[in-house]
């Protein structure tokens, strides 16, 4: 199963040097999310090939422009584009509000339904459950309220272990139910386990976002063992009473929390405009966490 992130803006504040507002796609089994939305979103996504209207879910982590300032535009444009599906939304309450003035200043009545969800940005909660996801927001702890986004695989079913089945006279109608775990017992009351019959799935995948947020360990009982952190890193640490100041992290300190909260791999971004080369970020970073690698736009993370 597809379960991967493109990165779609990497800078913090404002776009420089290329770079543009944070935002990413996610792809899990080819449903997409959007996480966050900067200004540049849309072209963004056009550039790197994604259509607009094939995202189902949109996550606002925080109401500083560099995270959503791109969402209106988007949401008018799936409107101008025809689309019908339903779109839901996930953010700060206030959202709903910034949304629904735009609307009707233009006079934009949407022809499809979105559907609006607060984020409670002062505990951790699920948000959303579908066939393949399992989507948990988590404070942050940031100048405004702000949510972090875990992204979790949903539990596969085992698979039929075909080599060791086929040869045997299990009705083809039976399997569904060996999957669940039922064993099959034939006409002469032989008993056929169901775990000799199947293969375990994969563990299930764990993505977490988290940006933006001061460095403090508050959170981290949320990210435990995650396969992939996304985590910003503003600043290098020679500023850290700046990154202290404005509630944001450094590169050693992004992945200082890598390493305590367990997670395989790092993905650094949300990079100030004092750095045009980013390359001491990965320096810093890896100097605590060998697996970092940077936010660079339109690279795709699978998520392992
Ligand atoms: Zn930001
Ligand atoms: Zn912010």
């Amino acid at each position: 199963m597809r379960f991967e992130v493109t990165i779609l803006g990497s800078n913090s504040a404002t776009p420089l040097y290329g770079r543009n507002q944070t935002a990413q796609v996610l792809n899990c089994n080819d449903v997409l999310s959007l996480i966050d939305c900067g200004e540049g979103t849309q072209l963004q996504l056009q550039r790197f090939s994604f259509k607009a209207n094939r995202i189902k879910y949109i996550f606002i982590s925080h109401l500083h422009g560099d995270h959503y300032l791109g969402l209106v535009g988007l949401i008018s444009s799936m409107h101008l584009n025809g689309r019908k599906e339903d779109l839901y939304v996930f953010g700060p309450a206030g959202l709903k509000e910034i949304i629904d003035l735009q609307l009707r200043y233009s006079e934009t009545s949407l022809r499809y339904k979105l559907i609006f969800y607060p984020t409670n940005p002062t505990l951790s909660e699920q948000i959303l459950e579908d066939n393949n996801l399992e989507v948990i927001s988590f404070p942050l702890s940031h100048r405004i309220p702000c949510t972090g986004f875990l992204f979790k695989e949903r539990q596969r079913l085992p698979r039929i272990n075909k080599d060791v089945v086929e040869p045997l006279a299990i009705p083809n109608a039976y399997y569904s139910l060996l999957k669940k775990g039922i064993d099959y017992i034939d006409a002469t009351g032989k008993v056929y386990k169901a775990d000799q019959l199947t293969i375990p799935a994969d563990a299930p995948r764990s993505y977490a976002f988290c940006s933006d947020t001061i460095c403090t360990d508050s959170y981290w009982q949320y990210i435990a063992d995650v396969d992939m952190l996304y985590h910003e890193a503003t600043f290098l640490q020679d500023m850290v009473l700046r990154a202290t100041e404005t509630f944001h992290t450094t590169a050693l300190q992004a992945a200082q929390t890598a390493l305590n909260v367990g997670a395989k791999k790092l993905i650094i971004g949300h990079f100030s405009a004092r750095y045009k080369d980013l390359l001491p970020m990965l320096q810093e970073s890896k100097s605590v966490f060998d697996n970092t690698e940077l936010a660079i736009e339109g690279k795709t993370f699978e998520i392992q």
